[in-house]
């Protein structure tokens, strides 16, 4: 594996920006590997600087359900780049996109566009405490939303109070009306509420967990945070940014039968370009200006070249739903390679999976981190110098799209039981 070409852009990267790259965990340093810089992606595979092509199971990170490049999808990018990059206007694509958006998810009766899942989760909680009057949010530990200040918490205290930032550059005053509460933990929830509930806006939750590695919810868990939430008169947000259009075209919501009051989204509405929604209820979305007096604004917000990519990218999703069984599948075969070895806990829903480094059953944050993170990093040398590349982190999802192959689950497969 020749990896010449990589390192020397990495080097001069790293003189024009923090650790050579634009998002950290692309910086490959929880592996303790010069990351590898692409050239080209197409379909499953991806090929660096160095010529080297990978099976490709991060897939950016989860907008890449179709593989790379779909030929549908960067054709209709290029006919909508001749009409013009940005307008700064309303035009008729975003009116259509909205309409595939809220036809796949009932409960997004009413939304916004802008350009990352970050915005698209701060400005559903700036909207949730303009419609409720209140200032605390119930975020889980473990969760990943973005990087704005008020979330940028994970380690809630034993005590559940306020929540220190787990970023320097973040004051505390940010983040004390942000409660951190234990995923699948029920008592952690209703402790929360029954001391701060009437100060509560909302609690914001990743359905499914998949930034802590892929964690599914406990059986009554999504039910039991839709009451209590509604009981104290709070909003629930579901951060579908991963989840949506991934479980299914209607996201977590469909595949357990909630209904949140409003939805982030991201990735994959997108379709690989810059684009995220957020979105819900009539009478909330009804608060955002110029209707109501929460302010959100974007110049680049809903832009006609994202707003491309993301209307065929779920049109082709929309005419072809058996995708999702056939995603599920690979996956699932994929799931029983790790499980087989019985060296590691595996979850996996849909096309969504994690192998933990651990024996114990991983149901939290807490149990999460049990995993091998040293072992995990052998894994990753192992399978690149296979010509498979999986996320360079222990807690991020495995993506499985619907280009992968049989032929290279089956490759996937055997590189897998050959290291465990
Ligand atoms: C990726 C992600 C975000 C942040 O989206 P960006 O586009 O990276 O800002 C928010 N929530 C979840 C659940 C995510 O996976």
């Amino acid at each position: 594996m020749k990896t010449e070409r990589s390192e020397q852009l990495y080097k001069a990267s790293c003189e024009r920006m923090p650790g050579g790259v634009n998002s950290p965990v692309r910086a490959f340093y929880n592996v303790g590997r010069t990351p590898l810089f692409i050239a080209s992606a197409t379909g499953s595979s991806i090929t660096d600087v160095d010529g080297n092509t990978y099976i490709d199971y991060v897939c950016s990170w989860g907008p890449g359900i179709l593989g790379h490049a779909h030929p549908r999808v960067v054709e209709a990018v290029q006919r909508a780049c001749a009409d013009g990059l940005t307008y700064g206007a309303p035009t008729e694509k975003e009116l259509t996109l909205a309409e595939l958006v809220h036809q796949c998810m009932p409960s997004i009766e009413m939304m916004r566009m802008v350009n990352s899942g970050t915005e698209a989760v701060m400005s559903a909680i700036r909207a949730a405490r303009g419609y409720t009057g209140r200032d605390m949010i119930v975020k889980f530990k473990g969760c990943y939303h973005g990087h704005s200040d008020g979330l940028l918490v994970k380690a809630g205290s034993a005590s559940l109070t306020s929540a220190v930032p787990d970023s320097a550059g973040v004051p505390a005053s940010y983040t004390e009306n942000t409660l951190v509460a234990l995923y699948n933990d029920e008592d952690s929830v209703r402790e929360l509420f029954e001391k701060y509930g009437e100060r509560i806006a909302c609690l914001i939750v990743e359905p499914v967990a998949a930034n802590m590695g892929v964690v599914l919810p406990k059986d009554g868990f999504l039910p039991f945070i839709r009451k209590i939430t509604e009981q104290y008169g709070a909003l629930l947000i579901f951060d579908e940014v991963i989840t949506g259009f991934r479980l299914g075209l209607g996201g977590a919501q469909e595949y357990y039968g909630i209904r949140p009051d409003l939805t982030t989204l991201g990735k994959i509405v997108g379709g690989g370009m810059p684009m995220a929604v957020y979105g819900g209820r009539r009478d909330v979305m009804e608060c955002v200006l110029p209707v109501g007096k929460v302010y959100q604004a974007g110049t680049l917000s809903g832009n006609p070249i994202a707003t491309t990519a993301g209307i065929e990218t779920l049109k082709i999703l929309m005419e072809r739903p058996s995708v999702y069984d056939e995603i599920e599948k690979k996956a699932s075969a994929l799931a029983e390679a790790y499980r087989s070895t019985g060296k590691v806990y595996v979850n996996q829903i849909g096309s969504l999976l994690s192998a933990f480094f651990t024996e114990k059953p991983v149901e939290d944050y807490d149990t999460a981190v049990t995993s091998d993170t040293e072992r995990y990093s052998r894994y990753f040398t192992h399978m690149l110098e296979n010509g498979i590349y999986v996320a360079p982190s222990q807690y991020e999802a495995m993506f499985v799209s619907a280009a992968h192959t049989e032929e290279e689950i089956a490759k996937t497969a055997e590189a897998v039981r050959a290291f465990l």
